[in-house]
């Protein structure tokens, strides 16, 4: 199946103040082992990522492509690979469809590997994660890390159930793997 991943806060460490450059790009623990193990399993991975940062003026095009190519490499050292990774740099004050909760990324996604929304699943650590997803049929998978905690002490609002909740994506992947749903 094709399985959408935001980024920051599920593959890696969320910073408030956006990740500018490799340095800044903290893995968490077991991501990359997780994308590898669904990778193994013949699932697509696509990261679908708002990055304003780049719309807000406060990093370039070529920051967010050099903290991208970090991921790939954190990624490849695990023994994994990214499918694709779609960015939409768009700022909240100029929000394109593309821009999270939209779901245009996620239409892209589905349109490059020929998916149906019913062989897709999104694992985001934020309502808009989910929104976009719901916007378009595909199946929902909050984490805890990231912003997830928060998240869901906020309250899923019934526009985005049901929700699946697991504590990270090494525990998402895992219940993935063990339904079979490769
Ligand atoms: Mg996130």
């Amino acid at each position: 199946m094709l399985i959408l991943l935001d980024r920051d806060g599920v593959l890696n460490e969320d910073r408030p103040d956006f990740v500018k450059s490799p340095d800044e790009l903290v893995m968490l623990a077991g991501a990359a082992t997780a994308v590898a193990r669904l990778n193994a399993a013949g699932h697509t991975i696509a990261v679908v990522s708002n990055q304003s940062g780049v719309g807000r003026g406060l990093m370039t095009q070529a920051d967010l492509d050099a903290v991208n190519a970090a991921l790939i490499e954190a990624v490849a050292s695990a023994g994994g690979w990214l499918d694709a990774v779609i960015v939409c740099t768009d700022p909240p004050w100029a929000a394109t469809a593309r821009r999270k909760p939209g779901p245009g990324m996620l239409h892209e996604a589905l349109t490059q590997f020929a998916a149906p929304p019913s062989d897709a699943v999104m694992i985001g650590d934020t309502l808009r994660d989910l929104e976009a997803a719901a916007a378009l049929g595909i199946r929902r998978i909050l984490v805890r890390s990231g912003k997830g905690r928060a998240s869901e002490a906020s309250g899923l609002p019934p526009s985005v159930q049901p929700v699946a909740v697991y504590d990270d994506l090494a525990a998402a992947a895992a219940a993935l793997l063990a339904q079979g749903v490769a």
